[in-house]
């Protein structure tokens, strides 16, 4: 609160497209996606005629003992994109990884392994900051001040290709990496539930990215060690690394998948959890206190559903993953300026992602870069020394220009 004395809150009157306008009609591009939930830009009025048409029908009835056409309809369809045809519906990110956890180690309960409930996660990993979240959030930033309310996981290095010894390759270091993911569940399969990870990009570490080949190797250990693979797709899923979910492009078929923040395009909250008929049969009793029990009052709220429909719909009719082909090719063209920028020590893209690595130990750098990108129209926000960008996919070439310059223009003026 205190930084805000000298850095002022951007008030945000009204939104179009990728554009945020402030009460004097000033426009600002929204260049990560309002924290990466937008997809299709805002206001978008397919999503919107969606929640006009529900809100005429049914705003919300609870799912304990009643139903509805939204719910239904999203659970077939998520099951169709994912192969995994079991949902649970809360409505945050954090929420979703806290639900997987618990139905990870209440499965192996049901099986008669109580012992099998703790949680590995891979070094500088963010699934969230509810307690239970926290605990498998590698961030001191987000843990330290509540580390004793917190059961911490174990991690494993991170295959993040930054982390790579000099000279060793992404897929060399996936490989090293699995191996020491190898060597842990070897020791501590008896105790371990469930491995947490974010598929492809681990985003809150500033835009980390691995080779899917670590995923393979994963997935196949997970196998070996019969512990659950649970894939925290809440930052990359719905067409954000180039495919529909990011653990597709490694051709695997994680145990459960956390899916939140683009899957209503950005317009309410929403999340979810898909599980396998497996995990579903372990719950599948006469007795309640074998049943997954996480009551949540707003849980499959069908407005939340109609968004979220409204927005699958949108990627069937516009093939929305092709086009962002073309537009990432376009924006990668115009932003080489910034990659071969001398201050842009490593810069990477993958699908809707890019991120430049800033030369500066500046430790205010975020914060200055975010005040002079917001003075040349663009609102970004750095992680540490890492400039990212995660634009709606409906960024046009002229919007990409806006964001490049104003890239360079912020770059030049504080790096
Ligand atoms: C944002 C995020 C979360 C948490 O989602 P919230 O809705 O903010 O609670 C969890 N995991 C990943 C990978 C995220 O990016």
């Amino acid at each position: 609160m205190k930084q805000h004395e000298s850095q002022p809150l951007l008030p945000v009157a009204r939104a179009e497209g990728v554009w945020l306008f402030d009460p004097e009609g000033r426009r600002y591009l929204d260049a990560t996606s309002s924290w990466w939930v937008n997809l299709f830009g805002h206001q978008h009025p397919d999503i919107k005629a969606a929640l006009a048409d529900q809100l005429d029908r049914l705003e919300h009835v609870m799912l304990a003992g009643c139903t509805h056409a939204p719910v239904v309809e999203l659970s077939e369809r998520l099951a169709a994109l994912t192969g995994l045809g079991h949902a649970f519906y809360a409505s945050d990110g954090a929420s979703a990884v806290e639900i997987a956890l618990k139905m990870s180690a209440h499965y192996w309960r049901n099986r008669g392994r109580p012992e099998k409930c703790r949680f590995v996660g891979l070094e500088q990993a963010y699934h969230g900051e509810t307690v239970g979240a926290l605990s498998i959030t590698d961030m001191a930033l987000f843990r330290s001040a509540y580390a004793p309310l917190v059961r911490l996981s174990d991690t494993v290095p991170s295959p993040d290709a930054r982390r790579a010894e000099p000279g060793v390759g992404a897929l060399e270091h996936a490989r090293h990496c699995a191996l020491a993911l190898e060597q842990y569940l070897k020791a501590q399969h008896r105790q371990t539930a469930a491995l947490v990870l974010e598929p492809l990009v681990q985003c809150a570490a500033g835009m980390g990215m691995h080779d899917p080949e670590y995923l393979r190797l994963a997935r196949a250990l997970c196998e070996r060690y019969e512990v659950h693979l649970v894939a925290d797709e809440i930052a990359v899923g719905f067409g954000r690394t180039g495919s529909m979910f990011a653990h597709q492009q490694a051709g695997i078929r994680p145990d459960f998948i956390c899916l939140s923040k683009g899957l209503t395009g950005g317009f309410l909250p929403l999340s979810a959890v898909l599980t396998t008929d497996e995990v579903f049969d372990a719950f599948y009793d006469d007795e309640t206190a074998r049943a997954f029990l996480h009551s949540h009052s707003y849980t499959g709220n069908p407005l939340a559903c109609r968004a979220a429909l409204a927005t699958l719909d949108l990627f069937e009719r516009d093939d929305v993953l092709a086009r962002n082909r073309g537009t990432a090719q376009r924006l990668n063209a115009l932003a080489q300026p910034l990659a071969c920028h001398r201050k842009v020590l490593r810069s990477r893209h993958i699908g809707m992602i890019w991120a430049f690595d800033v030369a500066t130990d500046d430790p205010t750098f975020a914060r200055r870069f975010h005040a002079a990108a917001l003075k040349r129209g663009v609102l970004l926000r750095p992680i540490g020394n890492t400039l990212y960008f995660m634009p709606p996919y409906v960024i046009d070439d002229e919007a990409s220009q806006c964001l490049v310059e104003g890239s360079l223009g912020a770059l030049d003026a504080c790096a």
